[in-house]
């Protein structure tokens, strides 16, 4: 018997926001970093953070005491420059937490700084983090606003949370720093590399149910050849390498340009070497190319822009872009969801006992406001009136709030724990309180689908009808207070 029932487990489940059917997809193409290829995140971003530390302490910081902590920030916080602030904001832009530099404000001072604010990322004072040094950059953003505060950055002339902002932003450098970066992993891959010896087979399945596949990724010809080989010729089949599972391989693509603009486009001809020739006209399936654009993958593949589905980590230079102009399909992967969901399994019981102490409250609430609108018309004397005295309206009140008082007191540590779930200081990724989280809002607009790993497709297999929840809305539950 081959055939299990069971749904694949929630961490190898691909979810969904618009439905979607694999079938009806012809090709697939995939970015490489931290999609095909994962890297110790923990590893990478303390390099970050020490590069730009460097590059600090030459231009006369007073940073050399400062280390990086892994635990501060999470994806998808968002930087206030005028505020010097690291901030959590839900769907609707409303920030729930903030740290002021490496400061956690309290709830009050959270409420009191943003009373009137909403995060629009289209305004320069906010800034998203949703690349790959923002756990790193956010970090020592953070560690500066400390230091402006201290008034140890008047001399430089920082005056400026945003003016601390610019100096941080340019020590990361990425350009600079990925080269430096990049050549170590290639000379120590173990260390910087986490493999996944299911994805190669979950390629191989893709590739036999009839779907041509593709490697677009911003990382240089080298690079590339380098990873790929490392991360999947060991699990192929005997004689098989990396090269034989993609159709094309497009290095240096330049994303998100890739998906906006024409740029020219140069055929590896010597793979070994990295010589290259330009190209005039079509792409050739088979072979590997530096550069181009989107719409010469369309073309060679035959494919319309519904059927290519493209597969990357980054929301804005990945999933946003290909969707926005070419109609790709898209999938995001979101490693982070694996931490969630085994948070979100361990909270169960608790979270059970949460919403029925929350349905209680509101159960309670309800009759508090009832007796207390009694009290009210027989105060004043209008509307219905109950036989009830004032006094013994006025004991009931009382003892509903005791009652209250009591469940809140029950309530607060469930509350909290579940508000830190995940991450100790954030909380989950895609929540932010009982909503979505502004990260979770990005996910659903831009990618059709959404998985913690690109392996995820071997559970699901190359057959999947991908089909999205219905979505809920506050009258669903009714008036029992939910499921
Ligand atoms: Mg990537």
């Amino acid at each position: 018997m081959i055939v299990d029932p069971d749904l694949p487990h929630p961490k190898r489940r691909i979810y969904c926001n618009r439905t979607l059917n694999l079938r009806s997809i012809g090709a697939i193409g995939f970015d490489m970093d931290y999609t095909l290829i994962h890297y110790r995140t923990e590893v990478w971003e303390a390099h970050a953070y020490e590069h730009a530390k460097r590059r600090l302490l030459e231009r006369g910081w007073p940073v050399a005491h400062l280390e990086f902590d892994p635990t501060f920030a999470s994806l998808g916080l968002i930087l206030d420059l005028d505020l010097g602030n690291v901030v959590k904001a839900n769907r609707f832009g409303y920030i729930k937490k903030a740290c002021h530099g490496t400061e956690e404000l309290s709830f009050e001072a959270c409420r009191r700084a943003y009373a009137r604010e909403l995060v629009d990322l289209a305004e320069p004072r906010w800034r998203f983090m949703n690349t790959l040094f923002a756990l790193s950059e956010a970090c020592l953003f953070a560690q500066c606003v400390d230091l402006l505060d201290q008034r140890k950055l008047e001399e430089l002339g920082f005056l400026s949370y945003r003016d601390v902002y610019g100096g941080v932003r340019s020590a990361i450098d990425e350009a600079h720093m990925m080269g430096h970066l990049k050549s170590e992993i290639m000379a120590e891959p173990d260390r910087f590399v986490e493999l996944d010896p299911e994805l190669p087979l979950a390629l191989l399945d893709l590739r036999h149910s009839g779907k041509k596949l593709a490697i677009i990724t911003n990382s240089e010809w080298f690079y590339t050849r380098a990873m790929m080989s490392y991360a999947f010729d060991r699990f192929l089949p005997e004689g098989q390498t990396w090269r034989g599972l993609f159709d094309l391989v497009i290095a240096a693509a330049r994303k998100p340009v890739f998906f906006t603009m024409d740029s020219p486009v140069f055929r590896v001809v010597d793979e070994e070497r990295g010589l290259l020739e330009p190209v005039v006209g079509g792409l050739a399936l088979g072979e590997a190319y530096v550069g181009g654009h989107a719409t010469l993958v369309e073309e060679a593949f035959g494919l319309g822009g519904e059927e290519i589905l493209y597969v990357g980590d980054h929301i804005f230079a990945d999933v946003n872009q290909s969707k926005k102009t070419h109609r790709w399909r898209t999938a995001l992967v979101v490693r982070e969801l694996e931490q969630d969901l085994d948070a979100l399994e361990s909270f169960k019981p608790e979270q059970a006992e949460l919403s029925r102490l929350m349905a209680e409250k509101e159960r309670l609430e309800h009759c508090f406001s009832q007796v207390r609108l009694a009290l009210q018309r027989k105060r004043a004397s209008y509307g219905p009136q109950v036989e009830d005295s004032e006094e013994a309206l006025e004991a009931q009140i009382r003892d509903y709030r005791a009652q209250l008082v009591e469940l809140d007191g029950r309530i607060a540590p469930l509350a909290e724990r579940s508000s830190r779930l995940s991450h100790p200081r954030w909380g989950l990724l895609m929540r932010t309180g009982n909503d979505k989280s502004h990260l979770a809002r990005q996910v659903e607009k831009s990618a059709d689908v959404y998985m913690a790993r690109v392996s995820n497709f071997l559970m699901q297999t190359p057959f999947v009808y991908l089909r999205s929840p219905r979505g809920s809305l506050p009258h669903d539950h009714g008036p029992e207070g939910g499921a």
